[in-house]
């Protein structure tokens, strides 16, 4: 098997810290001279972690493909296939759910927008998200390059399985092409250690780049919005997660925290689901014990439908939006904005602030006021980090769950 740099999550940690430290120290003390600061901020600190997530995007497509191509060209069964979309989708769905409503329930008890009365002012422009009918119709590429060129992961995963396919039941005329296929996935996994072992010093540069720009005085924006929803993707990935993880596999939850460090770092580095699958392919494959055919599939689909983290933000920002206005959502909208959550997630791009996008469709649903969205963008930095760390431990788990399910999870590999 391919080996990880040693220490990589230590020094990852390291380069975290050390970013922090000195992006915060750019930032407060005021002896720096600015153009200084400018130039740390743009040559260092922007360029580098830049770079670093460039490297990240430039593998996800010949990953994603031949991982997928690889696994289902090697199936016997194509019955299996069919059963792993099903539980996939079933599991994605619904944990988003559960994630949505958790954030109801405890923003209608703690009411975090009662008694709140902002000063920020409305965004200039209203981002423009995408409908359900544009996701739906994006899953059939008419242009294969182009979805490729545009990174459209649902595109890629369905032209995927669709080459895989024929690849399996040609493979006797082929003279067994699929195993070229087999083998240029080891070598793309070779590639993503290569990238990743660059780990500290491009979170260092992610983490520099955002204090320096930042500081840390968002916490004085909306404080009761930002605790109940920092607690509730806590609640979320530690108890959700570990009653389905226990419910359906019997692991142990522990192992499954202490794998996904690294892949969470990178989360909350990167802000983008996306830019992380190489590193929750490669965690869920070589740490987890998930077997290629089913995480080639679930992780890539899941970095772009499933978003738990996402929905939670957007079941907050709905109830701390309308207490803030004095209007009273019914129960019957309550259920609605679940399933509003529901389906926007899966429309929600995998990068940097694409939940603050489609919450205003939400938004707009109930006719709340979309200026108050200045309110949430304004504190949307460091809670996009946290919730991407959440969406991505979401595709982990339920990769596990739905390998485990089909006996494709190897157990001593878990728990090594
Ligand atoms: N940044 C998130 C992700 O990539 C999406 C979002 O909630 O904005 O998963």
């Amino acid at each position: 098997m391919i080996e990880t740099p040693v220490n990589l999550t230590r020094n990852i940690l390291l380069g975290m810290l050390l970013g922090f430290i000195i992006g915060a120290s750019f930032y407060y003390l005021e002896f720096i001279p600015k153009s200084v600061e400018e130039f740390f901020a743009i040559y260092l600190f922007s360029l580098g972690g830049s770079i670093f997530i460039n490297l990240l995007k430039m593998l996800i497509i010949p990953l994603v493909f031949f991982s997928l191509v690889s696994g289902i060209s090697s199936l016997t069964s194509m019955k299996s296939l069919g059963n792993i979309t099903l539980k996939t989708i079933g599991l994605y769905l619904s944990t988003t759910a559960v994630a949505v409503s958790l954030s109801l329930i405890v923003g209608s008890i703690f009411q975090p927008g009662a008694g709140y009365s902002s000063e920020v002012a409305p965004p200039e422009k209203l981002p423009e998200g995408q409908g359900i009918y544009e996701t739906v119709l994006g899953i059939f590429p008419s242009n294969i390059i182009e979805a490729m060129a545009q990174n459209q992961m649902l595109a890629v995963v369905f032209f995927s399985i669709l080459f895989g396919i024929a690849l399996n039941k040609t493979n006797h005329l082929t003279n067994n092409f699929s195993s070229a296929f087999e083998r240029l996935n080891i070598v793309f996994m070779q590639l993503v250690i290569i990238v990743i072992s660059y780990a500290p010093i491009g979170v260092f540069c992610l983490i520099g780049k955002f204090v320096i720009s930042d500081g840390l005085d968002i916490f004085q924006e909306a404080f009761k919005y930002v605790i109940l929803l920092i607690i509730v993707l806590l609640i979320h990935v530690f108890f959700t997660y570990s009653i389905l993880l226990k419910m359906f596999t019997k692991l142990n939850v522990i192992t499954f925290y202490k794998k996904m460090k690294e892949v969470a770092i990178f989360a909350f580095s990167t802000s983008s689901s996306a830019a992380t699958i190489p590193v929750t392919l490669k965690t869920v494959q070589n740490d987890l014990g998930v077997n290629k055919n089913v995480s080639s599939f679930v992780i890539p689909v899941g970095a772009t439908i499933n978003m738990d983290g996402t929905a939670i933000m957007q079941g907050m920002a709905t109830v701390f939006i309308a207490q803030m206005s004095g209007i009273d959502l019914t129960l019957i909208q309550y259920v609605q904005v679940v399933i509003l959550a529901v389906v926007t997630s899966i429309g929600t791009a995998a990068v940097p602030s694409a939940g603050t996008i489609t919450l205003v469709i939400i938004l707009q649903q109930f006719g709340l006021p979309l200026e108050a969205i200045g309110i949430i963008l304004a504190v949307d930095r460091i809670l996009d980090m946290i919730r991407t760390s959440v969406n991505v431990t979401g595709d982990a788990a339920v990769a596990c769950i739905v390998a485990n399910s089909e006996n494709l999870l190897d157990k001593s590999t878990f728990n090594k």
